[in-house]
């Protein structure tokens, strides 16, 4: 990227004109579209009447059933690199059963913990930046303090974490989203995987919160293989260490999925001895209804494909307007799969973007949301999220995008 000079006076001018067009626009989140949500409308009536009984004669209108049902955790077993037995089916949300694992820490000794979080000094957990703000906020809100790592093209760095993990025992977690990373788009490589799986850790309750929320969300044919961190940490007597979590979020409905935890054995006990204390059982009816409309791994993988025929142009659209505006300016990412692009604009100017952006009428994720506590040192990442909105509106506001950086750059000199 260079950072070629802007003429002040023309971005004035071509801002001052977007304004005028009075837009109203929002690629803030990373929410599925109208129409994509249409692909899952059959659910709405699965799992139809008198259909109540799950594969192994469970009545799926009553209490009970803690795990989930077994022919849901198979569907998603290879998916999530859980085998079936160890994942189980929770509620409508993963971020709530990453939040409940992190709450559990602070009031339960994790297997291998010598005190609960909440009797340690200081709890810190390691946060890939840029990275997801909902993270950050839910380990921010209990006082858990975030050390920034530098994402490369492979995952975090791996040799900051490894000696960030084996110097300090305060040191307890990672935030990790290893397909198609929030908001990167980047996978993880098989060495970041393994060097993750087998590090030395100077805690020895340390989790990896294995968020792979985007495990089966391809836009291409060229789907990166992830490799599969259980079974590493396993083989290298680590299998402790691994807390999977995904849903069925942007699967079929962002509001009435499923969500998943997998983990160990000894995890598992502990968790569904202390979830056990929080719920008589999950929603069966909706995992019955998923199970019946999914099917099978195939069943998931041709659904997929229908969103990536919704959401790809998008994708396309984003990457083709800003080679065309500002490929002087900017540097972004080019995901093959997941939900976001990451913009790079000069340093200093990310959080001026999205002011002149939000005058103008086009909501963006407040600069910074991408670092702990909204602190992006350099002021350069922006993340877009162009699911949601029709293409004809991502293409109008990535345009207005452009103006807006165009003019910061301008303006700063
Ligand atoms: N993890 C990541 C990385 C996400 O991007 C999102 C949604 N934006 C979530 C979790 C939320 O997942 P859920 O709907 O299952 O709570």
């Amino acid at each position: 990227m260079t950072t070629a000079s802007v003429d002040v006076d023309t971005a004035r001018s071509d801002y001052a004109a977007l304004v005028g067009r009075g837009l109203s626009l929002d690629i803030t989140r990373g929410k599925p579209s109208p129409e994509q949500l249409d692909l899952s409308n059959a659910l709405l009536s699965l799992p139809g009447d008198g259909s109540f009984k799950a594969e192994d004669g469970t009545d799926v209108r009553n209490y009970g059933g803690l795990n989930g049902l077994p022919e849901l955790r198979r569907i998603f077993a290879a998916a999530l690199q859980v085998p079936a037995g160890q994942l189980l089916a929770a509620g409508n949300s993963s971020l709530e059963l990453m939040h409940d694992a992190v709450v559990q820490a602070l009031l339960s000794k994790l297997p291998g913990a010598e005190r609960r979080w909440a009797d340690e000094p200081q709890v810190k957990f390691l946060a890939p930046v840029p990275g997801y703000d909902r993270h950050f906020a839910l380990t921010e809100r209990f006082g858990i303090e975030l050390v920034p790592v530098a994402m490369t093209d492979e995952g975090p760095d791996m040799d900051v974490v490894e000696t960030l993990v084996a110097e300090d025992p305060a040191v307890k977690g990672i935030w990790c989203v290893p397909k198609y990373s929030n908001p990167t788009g980047v996978t993880f490589s098989d060495d970041v995987v393994r060097r993750l799986a087998t590090m030395r850790t100077a805690a020895p309750d340390f989790r990896i919160f294995w968020d792979n929320a985007y495990a089966v969300h391809h836009l291409t044919d060229d789907e990166p293989e992830l490799a599969d961190l259980l079974a590493l940490a396993t083989e290298a007597g680590h299998a402790d260490r691994v807390f999977v979590f995904g849903s069925t979020s942007k699967i079929t409905l962002a509001g009435a999925g499923v969500g998943f935890f997998g983990a160990s054995e000894a995890n598992l006990a502990w968790w569904t001895g202390n979830t056990g204390k929080r719920t008589i059982g999950p929603d069966k009816v909706n995992q019955l209804r998923h199970a019946h409309f999914l099917k099978d791994e195939a069943g998931v993988r041709a659904h997929m494909r229908k969103h990536a025929g919704i959401i790809g142009p998008k994708f396309a659209a984003v990457d083709r307007i800003l080679s065309e505006e500002l490929a002087d300016l900017a540097s972004w990412t080019k995901p093959t799969g997941g939900y976001f692009i990451t913009l790079t604009v000069p340093r200093g100017t990310a959080k001026e973007v999205v002011r002149l952006a939000k005058e103008a009428g086009v909501a963006l994720t407040p600069a910074g949301a991408t670092h702990p506590h909204g602190n992006d040192p350099d002021d350069a990442v922006i993340r877009i999220a162009p699911t949601f909105p029709k293409l004809e509106e991502v293409e109008e506001a990535v345009r207005a995008l452009a103006v807006c950086v165009r003019l910061a750059v301008a303006q700063r000199g």
